[in-house]
């Protein structure tokens, strides 16, 4: 069930803007299609994303009560209070995506729990929408229109006209190339380090890319990367303890690494996710390069997915309202163990195996 947070609670939540660019709504859609438990996510996006972002999941879906509180700020059935945040094991829990995406946008929610009918929840610019169907005026000159709808178990979320009545936004915006090239960035960290997720991305109705969610990371990588790539990598899983003040809590570490002699020249290609959460993480994708040690040519960088899973208590989402990095209780004992746990694989890996899939 959705509640809205009490004003505590909110005020412990790292505040800032959600969205800045059309990269931003592909990120919180997709993790509110992860913390769905979807098992397949389609997106699909118009030229730079401003014209429009789609979504779509088999998750759970939402029952009318719920897909009408969904676009309000503050509310979320993710949290229920301050103390939860010490332990929150979702993608999301601040309640504000949906509503700061529905701030810049128009955007139509399509959802079904699985019963026999449906529920559209539209909100767009107050003059916009019709004059008879206005149920309840939202913040920021929003209107936000209930109806039933047809729809199969799980979610679309629709959004067009970002930023239209942001020009300045809108201005700051690189070329659509760029603007999709991000987009295509988070969805590949996601579809990576959730190889048990099927993921179709379409650009101006042009499949980029698809995974099939085997769970296997072999195939997840070889749609990413390609055979070669695919064909010189090997899976590996370790578990560490690291000092959690007195006691010691256990991180475990899985994901799948290229051989050395796969190399890009950027370390974009280091994917990472903690608990869950994937990230442009710095620290931890450089300490899946100091792994790879002198086994890298110079100037090179690895490929490769590292997924860390640690007790929430140790891990701190709430440190960047984009959720680009968190806060280690410990950094240094993290990329410690996530560097040795990397040069363990390697050398254990044969890393003269080629031809044949390595996992
Ligand atoms: P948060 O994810 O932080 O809770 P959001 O604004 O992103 O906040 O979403 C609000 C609520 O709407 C979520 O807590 C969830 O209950 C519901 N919701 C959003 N997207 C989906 C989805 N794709 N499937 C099912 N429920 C969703
Ligand atoms: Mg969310």
């Amino acid at each position: 069930m959705i509640r809205r947070l009490d004003p505590k609670t909110r005020s412990n939540i790292a505040a800032g803007e959600v969205v800045t660019r059309p990269a931003s709504v592909v990120v919180e859609l997709v993790e509110n299609a992860l913390d769905a438990g979807a098992e397949t996510v389609t997106i699909d996006v118009d030229g730079d994303g401003t014209d429009r972002i789609r979504v779509a999941d088999d998750g759970r879906g939402m029952s009318k009560s719920d897909a009408a509180l969904a676009v309000e700020r503050h509310t979320t059935s993710k949290l229920t209070g301050a103390a939860d945040l010490e332990t929150v094991e979702t993608l999301g829990f601040r309640g504000e995506a949906l509503p700061s995406i529905a701030a810049v946008s128009r955007l139509e929610l399509t959802t079904n729990e699985g019963g026999p009918r449906g529920t559209r929840v539209v909100v767009e610019r107050a003059e916009s929408a019709a004059s008879d169907e206005r149920e309840s005026r939202i913040e920021d000159g929003r209107e936000k229109t209930v109806s039933p709808a047809g729809r199969a178990r799980g979610t679309t979320v629709e959004v067009t006209d970002v930023f239209a009545d942001r020009p300045a936004r809108k201005k700051a915006l690189a070329s659509a190339k760029a603007e999709f090239a991000r987009i295509s960035t988070v969805v590949t960290r996601y579809a990576l380090t959730r190889p048990d997720v099927r993921f179709a991305l379409r650009h101006d109705d042009r499949e980029t890319l698809t995974t099939p969610g085997t769970g296997r990371f072999a195939d997840a990588m070889l749609a990413v990367y390609g055979r070669d790539a695919a064909s010189h990598a090997s899976t590996f899983d370790s578990v560490r303890d690291v000092a959690d003040g007195g006691e010691t809590a256990t991180l475990e570490l899985d994901g799948v690494l290229c051989h050395p002699d796969v190399t890009r020249s950027r370390r974009d290609h280091v994917h990472v996710s903690v608990n869950g959460r994937a990230l442009a993480e710095p620290r931890l994708r450089r300490a899946v390069a100091d792994g790879y040690g002198t086994l890298l040519p110079d100037g090179r960088e690895p490929v490769g997915v590292v997924r860390l899973r640690l007790p929430p208590a140790l891990v701190d989402h709430n440190v960047h309202p984009a959720k680009d990095e968190v806060g280690f209780r410990d950094a240094d004992a993290v990329t410690d163990a996530v560097e040795s746990s990397v040069r363990d694989a390697l050398s254990t890996a044969d890393l003269r195996r080629s031809g044949e899939l390595a996992m």
